[in-house]
């Protein structure tokens, strides 16, 4: 098995910690029943765009077809996995904000584009199904793609989340703690019932400070105090942070790892992602007013694929450790884990 890529700022504790989570969180899966909408990867189809790969013995003529599924094979060090960001799902209700309307794609628009994405057979996972394929658990569902939103604006909940539903599409909202319950953001209430519901929480600051351009101390707070706020509420652990406005440098993605997040996005743009990185993953964003082949592009070629007779489970840590019993003894970590852990 080759090394992972430099780990870059992951120390040794924090990837065995993070080992740790995953493979309690993976030894349990088959032991509770799946909360979440759980993707069918068999079972949408791909209208001109078939999703076996070249290699692949074709089907014998004359056959009925095996049940046969496409997944991305675990093992991989890194993987094609866009991470769309969304901000606002509305019509932008100022022409004149031009900043607004960079941050609004149309309640249309955005149905369209889920209606694309199901069409084309892509399936949105979350960072607990990324981490975990990246920590060696399991496999991914063909054309994997996350869906993030920003901010954790009211339309989050009230547009986007019964879309998100009505395809029964996971998604990812980044949070910001200080924000919940104004007027033009997500109530408690609403984050709670989106965390029960397919929508894995992340964090995205107290205030929405610009974190390379505070005190270490306001620093500190941004970070931790989210985290703790939005666990508070939840119940369970969050794990996935995003800079706000893309803004982090060293000190910033330090006291992040320090905070024990285990994941954290940026708005930079890039479709690759592996553990090495996974501080600094990059994302697709998604501005408003682009055309779908536009939107198409940007997605890229997607991570190729595999066929497999008869489905496998998805490694799908759900709801955090909360929730989740811990059966003993764990599984050691796989060999890709260890020989990434320098010395
Ligand atoms: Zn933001």
């Amino acid at each position: 098995m080759a090394r992972r890529p430099d780990l870059g700022w992951a120390g040794a504790g924090v990837l065995i910690a993070m080992a740790a989570v995953s493979l309690s969180e993976a030894a349990t899966l088959r032991d509770v029943t799946p909360v979440r909408a759980q993707p069918a990867a068999t079972t949408r189809s791909a209208p001109g765009r078939p999703v076996r790969p070249s290699h692949a013995p074709p089907a014998a003529l004359g056959t009925a077809a095996p049940t046969e599924e496409a997944i991305v094979p675990p093992g991989r060090p890194s993987v094609r996995v866009p991470i769309l960001m969304y901000h606002y799902i509305r019509v932008n209700p100022d022409p004149r904000d031009k900043l607004g309307f960079n941050l609004s794609v149309t309640p249309s628009d955005f149905g369209r584009q889920m209606d694309w994405l199901a069409e084309n057979g892509y399936h949105p996972i979350d960072f607990g199904d990324l981490r975990a394929y990246l920590l060696g658990h399991g496999s991914l569902p063909s054309k994997p793609i996350v869906l993030t939103f920003d901010d954790g604006y009211r339309d989050m909940y009230t547009t986007a989340f019964p879309i998100l539903r009505a395809h029964h599409f996971k998604g990812v909202a980044y949070i910001v703690s200080g924000f919940v319950n104004s007027p033009n953001n997500v109530s408690a209430e609403q984050v709670l019932e989106m965390d029960a519901n397919g929508i894995e929480i992340g964090v995205h600051t107290v205030s929405h400070a610009d974190l390379t351009r505070i005190s270490a101390g306001d620093l500190h707070r941004e970070v931790y105090d989210s985290k703790a706020g939005l666990e508070a509420l939840l119940g369970h652990p969050v794990h996935d942070f995003c800079y706000p406005s893309g803004r982090f440098n060293a000190a910033v993605v330090g006291v992040v790892q320090a905070a024990g997040f285990e994941t954290a996005t940026t708005t930079e743009p890039g479709v690759v992602h592996s553990a090495g990185d996974r501080f600094t993953w990059t994302r697709v964003r998604v501005s408003g007013g682009e055309s779908l082949e536009q939107l198409v592009g940007d997605l890229g070629q997607p991570e190729p694929t595999q066929l497999v007779s008869r489905a496998q489970p998805v490694a799908t840590p759900r709801t955090g450790l909360a929730r989740l019993p811990v059966t003993f003894p764990l599984r050691p970590p796989p060999e890709a884990l260890v020989a990434a852990i320098p010395g």
